[in-house]
């Protein structure tokens, strides 16, 4: 066992480990661990033997070693190199971390994972949730792996096949005529006349364990080094802050080489900076975290260019990117302090070019490319348009979910072929 404890985010109270813990004061917390015993624990290159999923991480999740996970396969996803792709946008390396593979098509699997282990290893029989969309699905999946009963309460107008896939695993689910935040007071309310336990974003400390490992396998895959830039959809913040925080930990660990440039870049810099140590040379650099989100619902965007910690209750919040429509967040403070301390920013991207651009991103390299990503890759466009990416920078951009889950985001209209007569002409066109 390797956690030491729990630790409130917003003041550091320590709670102990092993009894249920939603929030502290409302606001979430923290999982932390024994990194010494962890460093003389396990090494890379043991993990680099384990099976590829991402309970390889095993010392570095909260589940204890003798409980076995509630798992469907999850991870590692693909960490694919886009040259088409990047050399369109003007980058020499451009990475997308392919997150559409993984169980239930998100990867809001990951969480699940550990929420659902621990709920089940804690005691829990029963689960609740509001959902903006694939939260609800990846729920009901994992509680029904693991023999829970699970609530899922989610806006009128979620996408179609959300809806559908929480009632395929089995949830009780309903539709709300409110946005999710109304949903999260339903759960909230009934915890103790229902009896169920709260997986809210951020409401329990282990979801956030769960996304974490998305920083862990990506510096894995980069050769325990890290990129120079990371460009993240953000919602309820869990996937940024689970990342950052798996970066505090691998420094911590000493694991960290250094960044992830192509090997001659890296030895042209070692010459041409020949009078730095090489201590510094090989100090890796937190890649710089860009937190990208729909012009309809940017809270966070809004707070980061007011400099303000905390985010106000965003209006009228609308996107079709639903993983996006996150009007208040309990973690937007984590969210804007990680943001900060990598040097990154937060950046609103337009509705409009959402369905474009999933299409020019899909079709570019084959990749599955959600309304999320889409808002992220209009941010990529503006900031090298601006300078503020410049070509020899390592980009990475996550691909959250797949994209036959938002069926709304792109209207397919195909031109049809009469089989008796068929025009060659048009098909070429
Ligand atoms: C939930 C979700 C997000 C937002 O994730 P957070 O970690 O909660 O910020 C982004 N993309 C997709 C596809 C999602 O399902």
């Amino acid at each position: 066992m390797f956690v030491s404890h729990l630790e409130a985010a917003i003041d550091g109270t320590v709670i102990p480990f092993g009894q249920v813990v939603n929030t502290h004061n409302g606001r979430p917390v923290w999982v932390r661990y024994h990194l010494d015993r962890i460093r003389n624990a396990v090494t890379p290159a043991e993990i680099a033997t384990r099976p590829p999923t991402l309970w390889r991480y095993r010392e570095l999740l909260p589940l204890p070693a003798d409980a076995s996970p509630v798992s469907l396969g999850e991870g590692m996803s693909p960490l694919l190199e886009c040259p088409r792709l990047g050399r369109e946008l003007g980058l020499n390396r451009l990475l997308v971390k392919d997150e559409s593979q993984l169980p239930t098509g998100s990867f809001k699997s990951r969480g699940m994972t550990a929420a659902v282990s621990l709920a089940k290893w804690l005691g829990v029989k029963r689960v609740a949730l509001p959902t903006a969309g694939n939260a609800g699905g990846a729920a009901a999946a994992y509680a029904a792996r693991a023999g829970l009963e699970c609530f899922v309460f989610m806006p009128a107008d979620t996408p179609i096949v959300n809806q559908f896939e929480a009632h395929l695993y089995g949830a009780k689910a309903f539709r709300v005529n409110g946005l999710i935040n109304d949903c999260g007071k339903i759960v909230r309310d009934g915890t103790d006349r229902m009896g169920w336990f709260d997986l809210s974003t951020l409401k329990e400390p282990y979801r956030l364990e769960g996304k974490k490992t998305m920083g862990l396998e990506l510096a894995e895959q980069l050769g325990w080094a890290l990129p120079d830039v990371i460009l993240y959809p953000t919602g309820g913040g869990t996937g940024l802050i689970g990342m950052w925080k798996a970066f505090q930990e691998l420094a911590e660990l000493g694991w960290l080489s250094g960044n992830a440039e192509r090997g001659t870049r890296n030895a042209e810099r070692k010459t041409a900076q020949s009078s730095v140590p090489r201590s510094a040379l090989r100090a890796p650099r937190s890649p710089r975290l860009i937190s990208c989100q729909a012009e309809g619902c940017a809270p966070i965007v809004t707070a980061f260019e007011k400099g303000e910690r905390f985010a106000e209750l965003f209006p009228n919040a609308r996107t079709v990117a639903s993983g996006l429509r996150v009007p208040a967040a309990v973690g937007d403070f984590m969210m804007l302090d990680a943001i900060r301390a990598s040097g990154g920013k937060a950046v609103a991207g337009r509705e409009a070019t959402i369905g474009p651009w999933m299409r020019r991103a899909s079709s570019a390299e084959g990749i599955s490319i959600c309304p999320e990503t889409a808002v992220c890759f209009d941010v990529l466009e503006k900031l090298i348009a601006a300078g503020e990416v410049s070509p020899d920078k390592t980009v990475v951009v996550f691909n959250t979910g797949a994209a036959p889950k938002y069926l709304e985001a792109l209207p397919v209209d195909l031109p049809t072929l009469d089989k008796d007569r068929v025009d060659w002409d048009a098909i070429m066109k």
